[in-house]
């Protein structure tokens, strides 16, 4: 069976691949652990100085990259060369960490260091909204700690992976390998024996499903999965500073991101000048493909993302709540929607239960912060949230109360390569980035020298 990659924009198919069979897992697994006995031999210098010539390789090749994202996932090309920049930085970022043993006592008694030795294998597996990004998120870590990888990218959005494939082989053959395809081929390399392993960016259903079948192997995993982030501005927030920032943070990516925010709650008092911001900035977007110039904003990246998103916004209109948004422009054929807002939305509609993942955002009022604080903190998901506002007992209440992996003030979705990211609840297992994000592709050794 073949997969068909298709142009989000204009529903073209862009390039036709094979799914890989089992013997094509096997055989990438068995390159990237032959691969991987000379790379765990490697000093972490050395390491890093082939993690900056993969940079460098990325850095030369950014134009045909983000040519890629734009042509198999939909995003505007400006915001494309930033998932390539992203790429970069924390190839960058990951090259120049260190791995020195950590002395935890040296003492007259004993000397105990812990060090940090590599897995083997590591397989990744990566979704359609950041296939670049993302896919650099678990690779560069990864091979860092001395480990090799196997990355399966979603099979809507291989391309711009399979470029990266090549870079990294380039630089140092067989370290990185890929294998296509959904179930068989994502199932074959997750439970595969000299897999050690997995490193999931995805739906929770999905997430848990292949933790399950790697659980009694006692194989690392770490997932990064669904959210619903709510986002609360508070009555002192400052709407003229913020609007601009709380729009991006919810329709970047067309809304296509996992640590975007998805639910608004805005104090009464500040609702109105807020929800006519944030349709003013929707309505300046240029819709469109993403490859013409001044396009700001392209469709969503499949058919079954653009027909959940769109049936939640009609559920929304039928029931009675304010559907905002531009008309679209004429002549376009892809999976566009345009940039919405939804005014009073009843709690209980799905748009504000659950995820979008799409460029529709619910904005609720309210009047009492400790009432909307129930509705805010979500059951399931805890991924990231953030509230808006100047310093007060109020906004530090709200910061103590959300439980989510992140919380950010005055800001959401903002991710960096040294601070670790990652949810509770339903929302992940373990985090990516920083050191902390690191160590999870190492074991642990204790090193006890007795000294009397
Ligand atoms: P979505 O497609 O909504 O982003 P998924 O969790 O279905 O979320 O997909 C994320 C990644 O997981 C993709 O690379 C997809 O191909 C992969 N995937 C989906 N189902 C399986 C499975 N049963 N085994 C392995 N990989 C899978």
């Amino acid at each position: 069976m073949q997969i068909d990659v298709i142009n989000p924009a204009t529903k073209r198919v862009v390039e036709t691949l094979n799914r890989s069979n089992v013997e094509e897992v096997n055989d990438a697994v068995a390159t990237a652990l032959q691969s991987f006995e000379t790379w765990r031999q490697k000093t972490s210098e050395e390491r890093g100085v082939v993690l900056h010539a993969i940079a460098d390789g990325i850095e030369a090749s950014a134009t045909e990259l983000a040519n890629l994202i734009v042509s198999e996932q939909g995003k505007p090309l400006p915001v494309a060369m930033m998932e390539v920049g992203g790429a970069v930085a924390w190839t960058r970022y990951n090259a120049d960490l260190s791995q020195k043993p950590e002395v935890l006592e040296d003492s007259e008694e004993r000397r105990v260091e812990v060090h940090r030795l590599p897995l083997g294998v590591v397989a990744s597996i990566t979704p359609w909204n950041w296939p670049l990004m993302i896919a650099i998120w678990h690779i560069m870590p990864a091979l860092k700690a001395g480990n090799s990888v196997v990355v399966k990218p979603s099979s809507n959005t291989p391309l711009s992976t399979i470029k990266l494939v090549d870079i990294v082989c380039e630089v140092e053959p067989g370290l990185l390998g890929f294998v296509l395809g959904g179930k068989v081929a994502g199932e074959a390399l997750v439970t595969h024996p000299d897999v050690k392993k997995l490193v999931f960016t995805g739906s929770t259903p999905t997430g848990t499903h292949l933790a399950s079948l790697i659980a009694k192997d006692l194989k690392k995993v770490t997932l990064e999965l669904g959210g619903n982030d709510a986002g609360i501005v508070l009555a002192n927030a400052d709407i003229d500073k913020l609007a601009s920032k709380i729009y991006m943070s919810a329709f970047i990516n067309m809304g296509q991101t996992c640590a975007a925010l998805k639910r608004l709650y805005v104090h009464r008092s500040k609702y109105d000048a807020l929800c006519n911001a944030l349709v003013d900035m929707a309505k300046a977007e240029v819709v469109g493909n993403g490859m013409e110039e001044g396009v700001t904003f392209g469709p969503v990246q499949n058919k079954n993302q653009y027909d959940l998103v769109t049936s939640m916004i009609r559920q929304a209109r039928d029931s009675g709540s304010e559907v905002i948004a531009p008309e679209l422009p004429e002549g376009l054929d892809g999976y566009f929607i345009a940039p919405t807002i939804i005014k009073n939305p009843p709690l209980e509609l799905s748009v504000v239960c659950d995820e979008q993942f799409g460029p529709v955002l619910p904005v609720i009022p309210y009047d009492d912060v400790k009432e909307v604080m129930k509705d805010a903190i979500h059951k399931e998901f805890a991924l990231g949230g953030s509230v808006w506002g100047e310093e007060s007992d109020e906004l530090d209440w709200v910061v103590e109360q959300l439980d989510s992996g992140t919380v950010w003030i005055n800001n959401h979705a903002e991710v960096l390569p040294h601070i670790p990211f990652g949810g509770n609840k339903l929302s992940g297992l373990g985090v990516e980035f920083g050191v902390e994000g690191f160590l999870e592709n190492t074991r642990r050794k204790v090193v006890s020298y007795s000294k009397k």
